[in-house]
This record gives C-alpha cells, structure tokens and sequence, in this order.
C-alpha cells in the first residue's frame, strides 16, 4: 500500500458498552482511515471520573477488536493527559482568553439567552469576577470571528462561536477539563488529519475550531456521519441506536453499519476479516447520507 499521511481516530467515553450508535461512527472512521491507507487510533475518553463505569473501556475495546477495526498506536487514555490540557489552559490564560467565573448553573440559566446548545452565558464575569464571588469554572472569551467548516458529508457549517454558543467552560467547577479543550489538544497531539463521528458532535465544531487557531494547532478535516432517527424524526435513543452490540456474531451489525452508511452491499462475506478486505477498497464517504430516518424494522436482525 502507498504510505499516507491519514491519521484518523476513534474517541468513545467510556460510560458504558459500545451501542450501534457508536459503532456506526467506529465503522465510518476505521473505513474511511483504511481507504486511505491511513493509521487508525483509539483514544479512551474518561475525563469525566464520575461518568467513567468501571470495565466500560475494556467492553469497548473488545467489541471494537470483534469488529476488526484495530487501532495502530498504544491507547491515549485521556486521564493520564491532564498536564497537557493545563498546559494549553495556560497559553490560552497567557493571551487572555481565559476568565475565571463565579456563576453556578441556576445562575446563568436565570440570565441567558437560548443558544444553539442550550444558555448562553450572558458574560456576567467577563470583565472580572465580581467582588465576594469564588471562581468556580474558567471560560474561553470567545470572539466575534465567524468560524466556517465544509464537512466532508454535512456540507458548509458553521457559526459565530460568541453568537450561538457563548463563552464556553474549559475548565469545570468540579476542576475537570473539559471535553472541547481536551479534544483538541489531543487531536493535534496524536497528528490526527480526519475526523470521523458523529453529528450530535457537529456544533462542538466551530468551538474546536476556534481554540485550535488560538492555540496555533493545525485544523484537521472533518466528516460528521448522520445520527439515527426515527420515523418521526427524534433521535433514536432506544431502539436500535442505543442496543448493545453482541461481540460473538458482529457481521449483521457490521453489514447492516455498512449499508446504512449508504455503502454497496459487500455480500458473500463470510468473515469479518473478508468483510474489510473488500470494504477498505470500496468505502466511498460521498455516498454516506447526511441524514438517516429509518423505517420501523430496519435493525431488527441486530436488536
Ligand atoms: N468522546 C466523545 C463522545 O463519545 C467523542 C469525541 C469526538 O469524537 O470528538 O461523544
């Protein structure tokens, strides 16, 4: 195989067993990192301790192995990161974006404007923490750029950070980093070129975007594969999204990932081995549709 600069890259958090959900979006990554004849990395995201279940990481990685995709560097566990994420907490202090904020959650609720993803904090500690308030969380002092991204499967996207979302946490109150720091440092850390996940992650990324150029981190590319809906179009979070995935038979779960991901049915496969050997060859991520309502009975064979 020609030798790539593809870096792609698996990141669960292990707050429970892989769903068909996640694998839809381990399968689309692993695929679109082998038609590249790219590397392939897991990345075990358990910043959040209190939402880590014990053994949930271990599932994962069984599961991902019984699936073939197999990652080709040692796993980056985020909890072992933490020097870095201050690190970049620290250049970003040090060109005064950061802010400390004394505001709880009930607070901000009372004062903001719904945003894209929920409030937006209205900047009460913006100029600095008012007098007898305690930091509690450090906030990015997001600007007015708008911050623009043509996903490989989504299309134009994008936002004025400031305007949909606000002034974001990096550090929690709880003292965690939080996910939209950690991200993207670890992205640029492990030299990753292509992002592959899934769409509820799609408004995370002007934030990542943004943090990237304020760090001096390079931009990778990014395809955001649809989320299940059904019928009605809600989010499948029963069903067939949210079914666990059994380890001993995964060729109807990897089959029915496949055609979902609008790919050309590889049928006779008679492994899971003989499946990506003909998958690698033939993923083709134009074909993934953007969106995917399913008819009631799609996935039954896997439920
Ligand atoms: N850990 C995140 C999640 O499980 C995904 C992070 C990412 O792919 O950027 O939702």
């Amino acid at each position: 195989a020609v030798a790539s600069s593809y870096r792609g890259r698996f990141a669960p958090s292990p707050t429970g067993p892989l769903h068909f959900g996640s694998l839809l979006a381990a399968v689309a990554s692993y695929a679109d990192a082998r038609a590249h004849n790219g590397i392939w990395l897991l990345r075990i995201e358990d910043l959040d301790r209190p939402r880590t279940v014990p053994g949930a990481a271990a599932a994962i990685q069984r599961t991902l192995h019984a699936f073939g995709c197999d990652w080709d560097e040692p796993i980056v566990f985020q909890h072992t990161r933490h020097a870095a994420y201050d690190a970049a907490l620290a250049q970003l202090a040090a060109l005064g974006l950061v802010y400390a904020c004394g505001c709880s959650r009930a607070e901000i609720a009372a004062h903001a404007r719904q945003g894209l993803e929920g409030p937006i904090y209205p900047g009460t500690c913006r100029a600095g923490l008012p007098p007898g308030r305690r930091a509690r969380s450090l906030r990015l002092r997001t600007t007015a750029k708008p911050i623009d991204v043509v996903d490989r499967i989504q299309g134009k996207q994008g936002h004025v950070v400031a305007e949909a979302i606000g002034d974001f946490v990096l550090r929690r109150a709880d003292g965690l980093h939080a996910y939209q720091l950690a991200v993207v440092v670890d992205d640029a850390w492990q030299g990753i070129t292509q992002v592959v996940r899934g769409a509820d992650l799609l408004l995370s990324t002007p934030r990542q975007i943004g943090l990237q150029r304020a760090l001096g981190l390079p931009t990778p590319g990014y395809a955001h594969i649809p989320l299940l809906l059904d019928q009605q179009g809600r989010k499948l979070s029963k069903s067939l999204a949210a079914a666990p995935i059994t380890d001993t038979d995964p060729l109807p779960a990897l089959r029915l990932a496949w055609r979902l991901l609008g790919q050309e049915p590889l049928d006779p496969v008679r492994s899971v081995r003989d499946f990506w050997q003909r998958a690698a060859g033939c993923w083709c991520i134009e074909r993934v549709p953007a969106c995917l309502q399913l008819m009631s009975g799609v996935g039954d064979e896997v439920k």
